[in-house]
């Protein structure tokens, strides 16, 4: 191999070198491979600890195991969790087969074995009691009483002062919650999260919350003694994650996934609230509707009261415009008494009344006399109020019920008497002439009188009205021709001479 050969397959390695170097840095960017350099870390968690740590189908999982694996990528170390039996847990740890401890309270024993990281989680332990138990509120309530809690621990460390509470250690949670429920235990001592966890999951019933902690502790990772620098690396990605804030977001999205637990009483007083709401906003919806409505019928009746009012006025101003009409349409318009319409109409129903009764109908016509020389010597106005004085008269004089006076035409007049003999009748036109004479109206030499024929007669089927009408006018003619101011009465041979002669 010559020099020159020996230098183009140097040159050859180094290109594959590169290409190869950036082959895996593409592919590494692309599927978010993460190179790490330095050594993987394992740590151990409790099994049994739902939500904190535990193992679901075989994998770890829990709040913690969030966190730890938040912390790996930080100080940028793969980080491997194993859930277990905790009691194992902490000696594989002492002997150096894994590196930390998950969520490990601090106690005095332990910091011989242990280093402790910053603590990052809060830890609350509660007493749960039953439900039906008030007598426990605090720590002091508990002399005498069977308290189930862990043999290790931070409640162990704190109750160990009072020794008048008989601790029973338990190796179970949902033991311990079934206990506690049968009366076999008056209190168990449990760290929230967990409790609440388990209570749910079983569904024991009857079992509330002591809602003061009983004890409260932050809570971090154990690590094996004398790893300064994972220490320091620890620590300083616990600072990270709480300021960058990605911490409170894994304890929120695990709060999140806490099951919040109702004791009975809290279900008992929220059932109550909800159905007292919810009926409450029903009563206040029905009273709505029913004010809406007694408003709504409110208006109703008073719009339905305000037409009838209209409607009631209206009928009344038509009934007085009908009667206005009728008047108009029955009395005369210059002296104020029946017209000659009325008079017809009137003495038609009477015709056929008198007719069924077989009683007689009078009639008396009336015409004042010289009446054409009154106009000629005072002119038409006095002439109109002579005519009403003499209506006047005439219409005081007929004062019986259905009896009626009525201009018939010009200065003529008709008077129409229901219960009249034909000498009553003459009577009435004789006090009617004395009346009219009486008035002792100026006219020309002598003063204004009348003249008044008197017709009765009782209607059969032979007769018509027309023949009495005519009767009262022959009369008045004769009255006329006799000289005037003067009754005549018709006779039955005036009628017949009259018919003969037609
Ligand atoms: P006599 O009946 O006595 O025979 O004489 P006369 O003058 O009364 O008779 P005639 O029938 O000739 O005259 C009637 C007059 O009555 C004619 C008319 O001027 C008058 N007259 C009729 N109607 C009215 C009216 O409404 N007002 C006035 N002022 N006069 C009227
Ligand atoms: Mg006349
Ligand atoms: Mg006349």
């Amino acid at each position: 191999m010559n020099q020159v050969t020996r230098r183009k397959r140097r040159w050859r390695l180094i290109y594959i070198f590169l290409l190869l170097t950036l082959l895996v840095y593409i592919f590494s960017r692309a599927f978010h491979i993460e190179i790490r350099t330095k050594e993987p870390l394992t740590f151990l968690g409790n099994e049994d600890l739902a939500p904190v740590s535990y193992t679901d189908n075989g994998e770890a999982k829990g709040v913690v195991v969030d966190i730890v694996e938040a912390l790996g990528v930080q100080i940028d170390r793969d980080i491997e969790v194993i859930t277990m039996d905790w009691e194992e847990a902490q000696l594989n740890v002492l002997n150096g087969d894994a590196d930390g401890l998950l969520y490990m309270n601090e106690n005095e024993a332990r910091q011989h074995m242990f280093d402790f990281s910053d603590p990052f989680l809060e830890t609350e332990f509660h007493f749960f009691v039953r439900s039906s138990d008030r007598s426990i509120q605090n720590v002091n309530d508990l002399r005498n009483k069977r308290v189930g809690l862990e043999q290790v621990g931070y409640p162990y460390v704190v109750l160990q002062n009072h020794s008048d509470i008989n601790s029973v250690f338990i190796s179970n949670w949902r033991t311990a919650f079934q206990q506690l429920a049968d009366g076999e235990l008056d209190a168990l001592v449990v760290d929230r999260w967990v409790g609440e966890y388990e209570l749910a999951e079983s569904r024991i019933s009857g079992i509330r919350i002591v809602e003061e902690p009983f004890a409260v502790q932050r809570t971090g990772i154990a690590i094996r003694k004398n790893e300064d620098l994972l220490l320091e690396e620890l620590n300083g990605a616990i600072k990270s994650i709480t300021d960058s804030g990605e911490l409170p977001q894994i304890l929120d999205r695990w709060g999140g996934k806490r099951v919040i637990y109702l004791t009975e009483e809290r279900f008992k007083y929220y059932m109550l609230l909800g159905v007292t709401l919810f009926l409450g906003i029903i009563v206040i919806g029905v009273s709505f509707f029913i004010f809406n409505l007694g408003q709504m019928n409110k208006h109703l009746t008073q719009e339905v009261e305000r037409r009838t009012l209209e409607l009631k006025n209206k009928n009344k101003a038509l009934e007085t415009l009908n009667y206005e009409l009728q008047q108009i349409s029955l009395v005369d318009k210059l002296t104020n008494i029946a017209n000659r319409r009325h008079l017809d109409s009137e003495l038609e129903k009477s015709w056929a009344i008198k007719m069924d009764e077989e009683q007689p109908l009078a009639i008396i016509m009336i015409d004042i006399d010289h009446f054409k020389t009154f106009n000629d010597l005072y002119g038409h106005v006095a002439g109109d109020t002579c005519l009403n004085k003499v209506a006047n008269t005439l219409s005081s004089c007929v004062i019986r019920a259905g009896d009626l006076v009525a201009r018939y035409g010009g200065e003529e007049f008709m008077v129409m008497l229901l219960r009249a003999t034909s000498s009553d009748a003459y009577n009435m036109a004789e006090s009617m002439r004395k009346k009219v004479e009486q008035l002792e109206i100026k006219n020309g030499q002598g003063q204004v009188t009348i003249s008044l024929g008197v017709a009765s007669m009782i209607p059969s089927k032979g007769r018509m009205l027309s023949d009495l009408v005519y009767m009262a006018d022959r009369a008045l003619y004769i009255a006329k021709q006799e000289g005037r101011n003067r009754v005549r009465i018709a006779r039955e041979e005036d009628e017949k001479t009259s018919q003969d002669t037609k």
